[in-house]
């Protein structure tokens, strides 16, 4: 790859508008997290879309059409990787910016065409492939161990029904608390769900798609949704909102055509399972409790109202909003496989919301994703304010 070729083959006709479409007003520096833990404007989104229209006028403006392509400096295009590595993804910057870019998706596709150049992605990032097709998940952990660790006894999963639970990579190797209320709340819905067994359920494809290495994606997916239609499935439930984010938005056109079954995610399946009087709350919990909205789940697929709805049948409970919530969610630092490069962002992230938490005098910073409840809990270590981190249906399966 030559550093004169086109930076514009991922990018949709509409994400090219939306590149011309920055006015570099700078409203969305309020809204990044990482504006906030570095203060660095060279990874700011006006910055990063400032380089790579330089990048696209270098390779592709009316000057390089006539006069040829100009050769783009080597420094420039890694500090622009790095800068486009090191944000989470969160989308909020797009959700605050007034052109309407969707940085959401603009980001990954920036990713992509780095990658794409052979200049990222950057650090472990590079061995999610490998680790991958070696054990089906991005960690590299023994797939012999995705649930024996923490898969409850009394649960009982069906060989095939029209229900399945996907736990996740995440879930099942570093936030093991969440999976296990994930299937007792599901064990006390009692309708059957059946899993596809260990080495059968790998890797969604996110942490692929999210480091712009979309090689082995397709595989992954059919993969899935064939093991998935082989057991009969018509709805598949997932707790993690990374996952429930690729199978909605990506999957279908990663299968090419529409799925053979709905996706839902834990928390719409719960709410109607209580709404419908087939789950029952029957303990209490005179607590303050603060929920914090994961971005992919509230920005990304718009579940904001189902979390909060299954919090409030708790009886006795006192729910707790965090300034910027719901929509306008801030991110608490584990997004976007950045927090496997850098660390230190992910962890002074993951304490501006325990601060919060704290400040608001929440008992419990009640979680909703694994990403999330993974850094949270490691940015606690050694910092001077404590709480105690829940998963929702952690917490829920306590209760019934
Ligand atoms: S997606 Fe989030 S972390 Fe990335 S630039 Fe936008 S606000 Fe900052
Ligand atoms: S808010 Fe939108 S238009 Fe303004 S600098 Fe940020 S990306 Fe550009």
């Amino acid at each position: 790859m030559k550093d004169k070729d086109t930076f514009i083959s991922c990018l949709s006709q509409k994400q090219l508008l939306e590149l011309d479409a920055c006015t570099q007003c700078g409203e969305c520096l309020k809204r990044c997290p990482v504006q906030d833990v570095t203060g660095d404007p060279s990874v700011s989104p006006p910055e990063k879309i400032r380089m790579f229209r330089e990048f696209i006028k270098a390779t592709d403006g009316l000057k390089s059409t006539l006069f040829g392509p100009s050769e783009i400096d080597r420094k420039l295009l890694e500090d622009f990787t790095k800068a486009v590595f090191e944000c989470t993804t969160c989308g909020g910057c797009g959700r605050a910016c007034p052109a309407g870019i969707f940085t959401e998706r603009l980001w990954p596709m920036l990713r992509k065409e780095m990658v794409r150049r052979g200049l990222g992605p950057i650090g472990p990032q590079a061995n999610t492939p490998g680790a991958i097709e070696r054990t089906g998940n991005p960690y590299e952990k023994p797939t012999a161990e995705r649930y024996s660790p923490w898969f409850p006894a009394e649960v009982r999963v069906a060989e095939k029904a029209d229900i399945a639970y996907y736990a996740g990579c995440t879930g099942a190797y570093l936030a093991q608390p969440m999976v296990r209320g994930d299937v007792r709340v599901l064990s006390a819905i009692g309708e059957q769900f059946t899993m596809l067994p260990p080495e059968e359920e790998v890797c969604c494809g996110f942490p692929l798609f999210i480091t712009g290495q979309h090689d082995m994606l397709k595989n992954l997916v059919n993969r899935l949704v064939k093991a998935y239609v082989d057991r009969g499935v018509k709805m598949l439930l997932c707790s993690c909102p990374c996952c429930v984010n690729i199978m909605v938005k990506d999957w279908p056109s990663l299968y090419g055509k529409p799925l053979p079954f709905k996706i839902r995610h834990l928390s719409q399946y719960v709410e109607d399972a209580l709404k419908k009087g087939k789950l029952h709350i029957k303990k209490g919990l005179k607590e303050r409790i603060i929920y914090h909205d994961p971005c992919y789940l509230s920005r990304g697929v718009g579940i904001i109202a189902e979390p909060r709805f299954i919090l409030s049948q708790i009886p006795g409970i006192q729910l707790l909003e965090f300034e910027r919530h719901g929509l306008d969610s801030r991110c608490c630092g584990a997004g976007g496989a950045a927090r496997k490069v850098f660390h230190e962002n992910a962890v002074a992230m993951g304490r501006l919301t325990i601060d919060e938490a704290v400040a608001r005098k929440a008992d419990k910073l009640i979680l909703s994703c694994p990403a999330c409840y993974e850094k949270v809990n490691e940015a606690m270590q050694g910092h001077d304010k404590q709480i105690k981190i829940v998963d929702i249906m952690e917490l829920l399966s306590e209760l019934i």
